[in-house]
């Protein structure tokens, strides 16, 4: 028995519609996976989540729950769906690129890293063993392997090395993975009477009966390799002789040209196995999105529609626009009026910008409520699009009308 089950539905190009199962909600690709860094989604509650915008996977970041409240709190507490009651799908990331961020604060070897936490700046220590028992702690539904993420502008040999020691860190992030499932480490398991009374948060489709999944972890593998394309291949070549449920790009998005992050998802992603999931990690803007999908990306990550909602920004079919101008304040049309999200239903952008200049900690709240529905629907658009064969269309339309503004 598996643990996860992926199908695609319709392909229209390399663009392809999905459904996900986990052992925990059933998950239309393209799926765009709201961030919840520290067990929550910045500003926004997991009943607006699930009944308005029907998100159906969220993310956690291995990070941050390591360094607080701690792995051993959470098990005790039951994992993090009991600890934060989120009951749906969680994906947590490895903490390794939160840990490579930390330039100035960390050492290096083949054991793994150690690191001086951004809290106290006490020491700590994260491997692939170590971030597979933390993930297992989690219990969320899909655990990613611990890589090594190179700067975007890495030179040949420097990533060449990198993607030789993310190869022998995926192996080892198995075989402890492996371990943990087999010993029922993972607190977040559902045996197979669990999914069958569990939320799966929709009702489930009649074809339930042929997929049974195994209740476990599922484990994805991540392909680096940075701008230079042999290395991207050779990366992946070795992540799938291991052999994984999906299959994440990482390393885009941190600082390498648009174009660049392009190429690589075009020569790479049509290459990746045609029947697991592949997931573009911490990408990206609506345009982003809608240019990795054409080359066959199914899911996505990104902090934007809560970073920006934090500093006033909101995505628009017209683009991006900032509350804080002035030409807001009498401004009594909503953010965006093709928007139905409950922010655009009932308030206007001079109350926002009210909200927002008297630093109202509900403009924030609302703003990141607004783009999260923003990217939740966009993503929906996606899907009915590629299941019309109209993708080409609707790409080009929705590009022509955001750089028209
Ligand atoms: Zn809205």
């Amino acid at each position: 028995m598996k643990p996860i089950d992926w199908k695609v539905t319709a392909q229209d190009g390399e663009a392809r519609t999905g459904i996900l199962r986990t052992r925990r909600s059933i998950i239309e690709t393209p799926v765009f996976m709201p961030v919840g860094t520290q067990g929550t989604v910045k500003g926004v509650r997991f009943e607006w989540l699930e009944d308005e915008m029907d998100a159906r996977i969220i993310l956690g970041n291995t990070y941050h729950l390591f360094l607080r409240p701690g792995a051993e709190i959470i098990r005790k507490l039951g994992g993090l769906h009991k600890f934060t009651a989120w009951n749906r799908s969680l994906l947590t990331d490895s903490g390794g690129f939160q840990v490579f961020s930390l330039t100035d604060l960390r050492k290096l070897t083949e054991e793994g890293v150690e690191f001086r936490s951004h809290l106290d700046g006490d020491k700590k220590f994260l491997s692939p063993e170590i971030s597979m028992e933390i993930q297992a702690a989690l219990g969320s539904e899909i655990v990613m392997v611990f890589d090594e993420c190179p700067p975007g502008d890495a030179g040949v040999e420097a990533t060449r090395k990198s993607l030789e020691m993310t190869a022998r860190w995926a192996e080892r992030s198995k075989n402890r993975f492996d371990e943990l499932q087999n010993s029922g480490m993972d607190s977040g398991f559902l045996s197979d009477s669990g999914i069958e009374n569990s939320d799966f948060g929709l009702a489930f489709n009649e074809d339930k009966s042929q997929i049974v999944l195994s209740g476990r972890q599922a484990l994805f593998g991540i392909v680096q390799g940075a701008g230079h394309l042999n290395l991207r291949k050779e990366s992946l070549n070795r992540t799938t002789e291991i052999g994984f449920d999906g299959y994440a790009i990482g390393g885009l998005s941190v600082g390498e040209e648009k174009s660049v992050m392009y190429d690589v998802i075009e020569f790479l992603a049509p290459q990746m196995p045609k029947d697991a999931p592949r997931y573009l990690m911490g990408v990206g803007t609506p345009e982003d999105l809608i240019e990795a999908v054409q080359r066959g990306v199914d899911m996505f990550d990104c902090v934007l529609p809560t970073r920006n909602g934090r500093t006033g920004a909101a995505f628009t079919l017209g683009g991006k626009i900032n509350i804080r101008n002035a030409q807001y304040a009498t401004d009594e049309a909503p953010l965006d009026a093709r928007c139905q999200c409950s922010v655009c239903r009932r308030y206007s952008k001079a109350y926002l910008r009210h909200l927002y200049q008297a630093k109202e900690m509900l403009a924030a709240t609302l703003i990141s409520h607004h783009n999260l529905a923003f990217f939740l629907d966009l993503m929906r658009q996606i899907r009915q699009a590629i299941k019309l064969s109209s993708f080409a269309e609707f790409r080009r339309e929705f590009l022509n009308r955001i750089r028209d503004n």
